[in-house]
């Protein structure tokens, strides 16, 4: 018996929201169907790979935007991970929405999913208009109302902080009202112009007029105190949950637990061997209904890539890495100047990053492990 996560990328989107690079595609609703079939296939052909049949305590259906297509699509692969496989009792099965498709929440429950993860990004109007998203702030406060009543009792909301012309008061408002809504989660993201973005072009040509650094630094300290004060527990550098509702999905991930990851663009981890989906729609559903590998790489991480791996997830979560992993000479020396520079701190066998640490965490995980 095997225990899995398992993640579903579904690929389609309502809109093009200017600062997303993931790997999506717009009104394309109508090649639903086929992809759905292919996704099916690929999840068969993977599981008929793997040795014994899984069990999945987690499932994600991620993107794109899963709530955009028809959710018996959705229920056709729950159905095949089912026949090939177990899926526990208590598992987690997580589903990415739009707050504006809340009529699609009952039925979504039905298909025996039980954590809502709402693409809020903000509770401000001028905020979601400058984010490019279709839906406003009453839709988000409708969608958790919808998502009570259609018996969720696990919800996430995602926001986004760093907008064009956000205000850090602005912001505190969309915090504020965001815990009012008493998610039992939330991801608190920094907005990244990302290349080959309508957010990119805009940049160029200075039209982009961003929050500078200090100020986003100061936005990501006011989620922390407002959430922390509030009864969510940082347990990773984006995300805040109240006692017990952690993403069991995400934490499965970064503490090396196998998933497989199907759909395209999708990435998986599993028997020690880290893979990536073709990532081109077409291509994905060409491959997979000609019989081949949706697979476009693999590799599998040498014992110091291991590490180097265990380490960088490690310090992104709260509870920190084991001390025990930080052996070579070279980590040590590193170690102890980002400790002497109050970047990292000791707790409890652990090292984890210092307040300080979180605002520059990529700077200081690429430091620990020498890649600066
Ligand atoms: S809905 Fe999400 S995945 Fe789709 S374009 Fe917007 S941010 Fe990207």
């Amino acid at each position: 018996v095997k225990s899995l996560g398992l993640y579903i990328h579904i690929p389609f989107c309502g809109s093009r929201c200017p600062y997303c690079d993931f790997a999506f595609v717009v009104r394309k609703t109508h090649l639903a169907g086929r992809y759905i079939a292919a996704v099916v296939r690929e999840l068969g052909t993977r599981l008929a790979e793997i040795d014994g049949p899984p069990v999945f305590g987690t499932v994600y259906f991620g993107g794109g935007t899963p709530s955009e297509i028809s959710l018996e699509h959705l229920g056709q692969i729950l159905d095949e991970a089912r026949i090939r496989g177990t899926i526990t009792a208590d598992a987690e099965v997580t589903a990415e929405a739009n707050p504006g498709d809340r009529e699609a929440f009952g039925e979504l429950r039905g298909l025996g999913v039980n954590r809502l993860s709402l693409g809020a990004q903000a509770l401000d109007d001028g905020v979601l208009k400058a984010l490019g998203r279709r839906h406003r702030t009453e839709d988000v406060d409708a969608a958790v109302a919808a998502a009570r009543s259609a018996g969720f009792a696990n919800l996430s909301l995602d926001l986004i902080f760093g907008a064009p012309s956000q205000s850090l008061g602005g912001w505190g408002h969309t915090l504020d009202r965001a815990i009012r809504l008493e998610p039992e989660h939330l991801s608190v993201y920094g907005l990244t112009v990302e290349p080959g973005t309508a957010f990119a072009r805009r940049g160029a040509k200075g039209r982009l007029p961003l929050p500078d650094e200090d100020a986003q630094a100061a936005m990501y300290e006011t989620a922390i105190d407002r959430l922390e004060q509030a009864g969510y527990r940082q347990y990773e550098i984006s995300s805040f949950a109240r006692p017990g509702f952690g993403s069991r999905h995400n934490v499965d991930c970064w503490s090396g637990r196998p998933y497989l990851g199907v759909g395209a663009s999708a990435h998986s981890f599993t028997e020690g061997c880290r893979s990536w989906n073709l990532a081109d729609l077409g291509a994905y559903m060409d491959q997979v209904e000609a019989g081949g590998s949706a697979v476009a790489g693999s590799e599998r991480l040498s014992r110091d890539g291991r590490l180097l791996e265990q380490v960088m997830l490690g310090l992104r979560q709260r509870s920190g890495v084991s001390e025990g992993l930080l052996v070579s000479e070279g980590i040590r020396e590193r170690l102890g100047l980002l400790l002497s520079r109050q970047l990292l701190e000791r707790m409890d066998g652990k090292v984890r990053l210092t307040r300080k640490g979180l605002l520059v965490a990529d700077l200081v995980c690429a430091q620990l492990v020498g890649g600066l």
